[in-house]
């Protein structure tokens, strides 16, 4: 029986080599065997990959797995390649590929050896490949990182608005599962909306991360803010850290002033060449250095589990750009600090940056905006107040793990609600 618990967890083992499934995994994992439409939404770390990709390999066929970035896609194929030691396994098709090896993998694919296919969005959408996907046996579609399909996560591409449509002209009758680390309720119901999930089973895990420290500092002068953070370092020597800031040239000057002060620290943002960027962070995986100051452009598929402390500069453009990137520290499940500094003057930079933005754009920005600083200024326990933020109730009165809870303010009232310009 091939959703029997005996027969998952020897193939947990034998796929992967692991004793357990973690969370939801199994039940996930059922739900597609039986051939329902599924729904995971479980933070980053939390182990949605496996969720696909043993069942890929124990059902006839292959899987076609949407991924939206096509360097991560490689890393993930050369992953299950090493499990495997069959290359043939797992293949990717997107636009990096020659001619010669997209023959290669289609070959592959034809003669059914293969039972995972990651795709990027575009690769659907060609007419060449979807009469070829037409012939292919396919077990079941996987749509990594759906929240790319909505405007209000955190990574829109239009792209992934175009998915139902391509698999209904392959195959309309496949499941299809769909996984998130993104839980707002808006982007839940866009997914189910645009990918027409049929009466899908929806697994929902905590996004509680109970090892996480919540704070928000007031930001004071420029200087008087750097030497808190030079001093925060100083109480942390060794281990590592992320300082997140708005723009570019900060991540150089605040880099350039931990340096003077006697501190390793490399900056990174999308502005350094590729070759750049790729060198310093192996320099932070490696730890020679032990700070990135780094724009948002810095996180993205990086798994480094001792991450100690995330520092925000400024405070990000959303409460769920905030989760994501706190979320970055402690994966181990040890200690992880996230200290953000506040002022009203960074939200005022926030709205400067959607000036030039249509206005149904900005009108969006601002009410994420006015999330975040509702969160700032709060006087709620931090945890109760994100979770809530993703549908989630948190039930204890005090987390004793955040600002709020370790120290009560009396409530203030919100006042700084930004206005659409
Ligand atoms: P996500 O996509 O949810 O962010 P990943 O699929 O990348 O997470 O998995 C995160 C980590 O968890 C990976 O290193 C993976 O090998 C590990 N992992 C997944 N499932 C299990 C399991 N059942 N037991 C142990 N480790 C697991
Ligand atoms: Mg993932």
């Amino acid at each position: 029986e091939i959703t029997s618990g005996e027969y998952l967890h020897a193939q947990l083992k034998r796929h992967f080599g692991f004793d357990s499934f973690k969370g939801n995994q199994e039940k996930i994992i059922r739900s597609i065997l039986s051939g329902r439409d599924t729904f995971v939404i479980m933070p980053t770390g939390g182990g949605k990959s496996l969720c696909y990709q043993l069942p890929a390999l124990i059902s006839p066929g292959c899987a076609i797995i949407v991924s939206p970035l096509i360097a991560l896609m490689k890393n993930q194929v050369d992953l299950i390649r090493s499990y495997s030691s069959k290359d043939h396994v797992a293949h990717f098709l997107n636009s990096t590929l020659s001619k010669t090896e997209i023959r290669r993998v289609k070959a592959d694919l034809a003669s059914g050896k293969t039972k995972m296919l990651y795709v990027a969005p575009e690769t659907l959408t060609k007419a060449d490949n979807l009469s070829f996907f037409r012939e292919l046996q396919i077990s079941f579609f996987a749509v990594d990182e759906a929240h790319c399909i909505s405007e209000w996560g955190h990574d829109f591409r239009p792209e992934y608005r175009r998915l139902r449509e391509m698999i209904n002209a392959i195959n309309d009758q496949l499941p299809v599962i769909a996984l998130t680390a993104t839980a707002t309720p808006k982007v839940q119901s866009d997914i189910l909306k645009n990918l027409e999930l049929k009466n899908p089973n929806i697994f929902i895990s905590s996004f509680n991360r109970p090892n996480l420290y919540y704070e928000i500092r007031p930001k004071r002068k420029k200087d008087q803010t750097l030497k808190e953070i030079v001093r925060f370092i100083m109480q942390h020597r060794g281990k590592s850290g992320i300082i997140y800031t708005l723009n570019r040239k900060t991540t150089e000057e605040i880099a350039d002033m931990l340096v003077a002060n006697g501190i390793r620290a490399v900056a990174y943002h999308a502005g350094l060449d590729a070759a750049t960027r790729t060198q310093r962070q192996d320099m932070f995986l490696m730890e020679e250095v032990e700070v990135i100051v780094a724009t948002i452009a810095f996180g993205m598929g990086i798994d480094k589990p001792d991450i100690r402390y995330v520092i925000h500069y400024n405070i990000p453009k959303s409460l769920e750009n905030y989760y994501q990137e706190t979320g970055r520290a402690g994966r181990d499940g040890l200690e992880g600090k996230c200290i953000c500094f506040y002022s009203h003057r960074d939200v005022h930079k926030l709205e400067q940056l959607m000036r030039d933005k249509p206005l149904s754009e900005r009108e969006m920005g601002a009410q994420l905006i006015n999330e975040m600083v509702a969160y700032a200024e709060s006087a709620v326990c931090r945890r109760k107040f994100i979770l809530h933020y993703f549908g989630e109730q948190f039930e204890e009165e005090n987390c004793g793990h955040c600002d709020n809870c370790l120290n009560p303010k009396e409530k203030i009232e919100v006042k700084n609600r930004v206005a659409i310009v």
